[in-house]
């Protein structure tokens, strides 16, 4: 027997609709290239996202055709998420920070027909004009008086485009499975590989995301996502203020300034700041300089890479601020796990509360987990086995966008398969030991790149750390460290892996160690291990 409940479509636009209607008068604070504090607010984000759909749909374009972004965090860039949407098109993030054959690849395996572009990345466009001829229209994202001097053809001025239309528009009645968002992989191993979120996985992740042991976002929050609009959706924060009524600040291009990010987080009143690990590391090191302590802030939800125990003791011990750590990926919309304290561990001794912190944390509703060995076995969860860590869910890729199930990502029964390796405790709390790619075998057993990386930014006079594995005659890997040492700071070789004594199995303590004045990384601010190991390819260990 069937239920006799409604079945309304979950779409992209009923966020919008819901937001408009109870807390249009959220603010929207942006700096942008032309303002360094602009504000708005939700109505008037809508209404504009809504004259942008008039005006798209007066350019021949059809649903479901890629409408692609670059740009920074800020309010247009969020009307364009809407309006593009919640019209029906596909709203294509593009990261400006890829090299220009990855943009070139991504614009023209996507087929977008438009792009949007900052004022900023305006010439990263002009010079692969040539390779992405396909595109028919680019749209700058300022005013009349912001636009710049342009080899683009066909260019239309924001400002302008929608300035010419009415805030009078009727969102279609899509299927919620249509397709709303794409985003590539940045393709640390061969070509990105576009991942096709609809409006029924984007709709129940935003659902998941304000739960309150996820984001736990409330209409009496301010959020502060230094994690871009053009990275998984900003981790679906768009959807998530929207449909609770958490004040907006969007950081423009000042996401990596750790100045910058304080005044802001200070004046506007944040309460919950989303990001990387690199970015937190720029703004706690300048909250260290300048003598300044994060007041307002309530909570940091960090992920995207494994988040250092130095870190989540900063932020607690100095700055009062508590840390989430979450899990996720590109692939998951991004969210699968999140971490924060169970029943009955509010009072674990500091110690064990700071090595439950430093896991990804337990599985959210909505993203089954499960670890499997090399025959593809189900593992235990004692906290202790190993394995591919796999995923299923409603905001999973089934698929890649054209690639027809030839990635080879997904098991026969279902699953997605990640591409980590991780462990997972008799409580739910997962913890991701490596990528399966940075996984260093020795002696045939496997060591941790992250633990170790993570042991050694405890160190004070360390800055940033990174763990690989190099050939090795008698184990056929060792694990190499890779010091950036802290402003001002010494410390040797010796030192540094007398500093493992005692933390990790004596077997795990790095061979060497190797001092680096930076670290290579990703466009997504992770440590960019494929690199390093191009870098040390002709290092060998001391006899
Ligand atoms: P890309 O795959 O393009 O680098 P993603 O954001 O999709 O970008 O990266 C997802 C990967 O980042 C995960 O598969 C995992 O390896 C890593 N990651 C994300 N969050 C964490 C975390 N909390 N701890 C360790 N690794 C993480």
């Amino acid at each position: 027997m069937r239920g006799l409940m409604m079945n309304t479509p979950l779409l992209i636009s009923s966020i919008a609709e819901h937001a408009a209607r109870f807390h249009g008068d959220r603010e929207i604070v942006s700096v942008t290239a032309d303002n360094p504090r602009h504000r708005c607010t939700f109505r008037d984000a809508i209404g504009r996202s809504k004259k942008l759909a008039n005006a798209l749909a007066g350019h021949g374009l059809q649903q479901g055709d890629r409408i692609a972004t670059i740009a920074w965090n800020d309010y247009r860039h969020l009307e364009i998420y809407f309006g593009v949407s919640g019209a029906g098109y596909v709203c294509h993030t593009i990261n400006p920070r890829l090299f220009p054959e990855q943009l070139v690849f991504i614009i023209n395996h996507a087929e977008d027909r438009w792009v949007f572009v900052d004022v900023m990345m305006v010439p990263l466009l002009e010079k692969i004009l040539p390779q992405i001829s396909a595109v028919e229209g680019f749209v700058i994202m300022t005013d009349e008086a912001g636009m710049p001097e342009t080899s683009l053809p066909n260019v239309h001025c924001y400002e302008t485009l929608i300035g010419a239309e009415t805030e009078v528009y009727e969102w279609p009645a899509l299927d919620e499975r249509s397709a709303s968002a794409l985003c590539y992989t940045s393709g640390t191993t061969g070509d990105p590989k576009g991942v096709l979120y609809d409006h029924r996985s984007t709709v129940l992740h935003a659902f998941a995301g304000v739960a309150p042991d996820v984001m736990g976002l409330s209409s009496r929050d301010c959020v502060l996502p230094v994690v871009p609009l053009f990275h998984v959706n900003a981790w679906g924060i768009p959807y998530s203020t929207l449909m609770v009524g958490s004040k907006i600040v969007f950081p423009g291009p000042k996401m990596g300034d750790g100045e910058a990010l304080c005044e802001l987080m200070e004046s506007e009143g944040v309460t919950i700041a989303l990001g990387v690990p690199t970015v937190w590391l720029a703004l706690l090191q300048y909250c260290a300089q300048a003598g300044r302590l994060l007041t307002g802030l309530k909570r940091t939800l960090i992920g995207g890479a494994a988040v250092p125990r130095s870190m989540i003791q900063e932020f607690e011990d100095v700055h009062d601020v508590e840390v989430r750590q979450g899990w996720g990926m590109t692939e998951m919309s991004p969210l699968g796990t999140c971490n924060t304290v169970k029943a009955g561990m509010e009072s674990l001794p500091r110690d064990e509360a700071l090595d439950l912190a430093t896991k990804a944390g337990r599985g959210i509703f909505g993203c089954e987990l499960r670890i499997v060995d090399d025959k593809g076995e189900v593992l235990p969860w004692d906290g202790v086995a190993y394995g591919a860590l796999q995923v299923r869910g409603p905001w999973i890729c089934s698929d890649y966008f054209k690639l027809d199930g030839s990635a080879g990502s997904h098991t026969d029964d279902g699953w997605f398969d990640t591409g980590d390796v991780a462990t997972i405790d008799p409580h739910g709390y997962m913890a991701i030991t490596d990528r399966t790619k940075d996984v260093i075998k020795s002696g045939g057993e496997w060591i941790s790149s992250i633990e170790l990386e993570n042991t050694a930014m405890g160190h004070p006079a360390v800055a940033e750390a990174a763990v690989i594995g190099v050939a090795h005659p008698k184990w056929t890997e060792r694990p190499l460290l890779i010091v950036v040492r802290a402003e001002g700071q010494d410390v040797g070789k010796d030192e540094m892996l007398k500093f493992f004594d005692g933390k990790v199995a004596t077997w795990w303590i790095p061979t060497d160690v190797q001092f680096v004045d930076e670290l290579p990384h990703t466009a997504t601010g992770k440590i960019k291990k494929i690199e390093l190991r191009r870098q040390f390819a002709d290092y060998s260990f001391p006899e």
